[in-house]
């Protein structure tokens, strides 16, 4: 096999592989999703989130906003039906969950904020782009670590 043909083969293997990993990553964050409560509405949203500070121990100081998108006003990566979080200011977090959003993705990312993952996003976002960054290291932090550690979490309540 020629040079070329080997190395379009890896990137062939490694491509696939990639798509495998993420798709089951998407695919344990659905399928916990699916047996989990479907959230109905802010006040209920507010209570949840109560419960989940405590058993993740989230200390006082921060502040966390949860938001039921109801109105559809706000977005994830541009679209209305999806989850996320992100910290907004020191000590300051917010949280987006969609209509049809459940307990499942509340818990998913709240562990990302418990755990510290949305921080290192706000390091890189909130100051100018260090010289030195470096886009395989967040992408490799994002999604084998922190992504992983949040489905494990949303699917069996285990602080891995
Ligand atoms: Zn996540």
């Amino acid at each position: 096999m020629s040079l070329i043909k080997s190395a379009m083969r890896a990137i062939g293997v490694t491509l696939a592989g990639g798509i495998l990993y993420v798709g089951s990553l998407v695919g344990f964050s659905k399928l916990a999703s699916l047996n989990s409560p479907e959230i109905k509405s802010q006040g209920q949203l507010e209570q949840l989130l109560g419960e989940e500070r405590a058993s993740l121990e989230i200390g006082e100081d921060i502040f966390i906003n949860a938001i039921f998108n109801s109105d559809y006003i706000y977005g994830c990566y541009g679209y209305a039906t999806v989850s996320c979080s992100w910290k907004s200011a020191e000590k300051e977090y917010t949280i987006i969950i969609p209509v049809s959003g459940t307990v499942s993705d509340l818990k998913h990312e709240i562990y990302h904020i418990a755990d510290g993952h949305t921080d290192w996003g706000y390091e890189l976002t909130s100051r100018a782009m260090p010289e030195d960054f470096d886009g395989f290291k967040f992408w490799a932090y994002y999604l084998f670590y922190a992504e992983p550690q949040a489905v494990i979490y949303e699917l069996t309540g285990l602080k891995p």
